[in-house]
């Protein structure tokens, strides 16, 4: 468990954990809206390298992000706008994972078989600015 005092804690968490990521690594970040699911995503392509804007992939539900120093591509996922399961498979969430990593905002809406060896990340507002973050590994 991780108790982040405000957004720079929460992007700080995110960056250590970005530098550990490898291809086929998937992070499930639930957590109510305005938790920092987000934000904590924005700190993991910082580890990654990324210097560039990131924007919530809310709209566009799938963000690729191309990082020639770690040769990974990391795909920003956010499936809150998806209610028919099917929607899901035409992402073409598998295939990201055969080359790169995965984000995943909202992971409850895909079957939990597909999080069976996952990172799952669980943010919580506790405060104003204070998150507290807790994760379970499944593998
Ligand atoms: P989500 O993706 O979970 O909906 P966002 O990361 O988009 O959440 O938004 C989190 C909001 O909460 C931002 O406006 C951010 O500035 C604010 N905030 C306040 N404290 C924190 C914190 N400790 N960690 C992350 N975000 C925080
Ligand atoms: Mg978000």
């Amino acid at each position: 468990m991780l108790l982040l005092k405000d957004e720079q804690a929460t992007l700080d968490a995110g960056r250590q954990l970005g530098a550990l990521l490898r291809q086929g690594d998937k992070l499930a970040l639930s957590g109510t809206l305005g938790a920092g699911k987000t934000t904590f995503a924005r700190g993991i392509l910082e580890g990654l390298g990324y210097g560039e804007e990131v924007p919530s992939p809310t709209f566009a539900i799938v963000q690729q992000y191309e990082l020639p120093e770690t040769r990974i591509p990391v795909a920003h996922v956010d499936l809150y706008r998806i209610d028919d399961p099917d929607e899901i498979f035409e992402l073409g969430l598998d295939d990201i994972l055969d080359v790169g990593a995965m984000i995943v905002e909202w992971p409850d809406r895909m079957p939990d078989s597909f999080w069976r060896d996952a990172l799952r990340i669980e943010l919580e507002i506790t405060g104003d600015d204070n998150r507290r973050l807790t994760w379970t590994a499944g593998s």
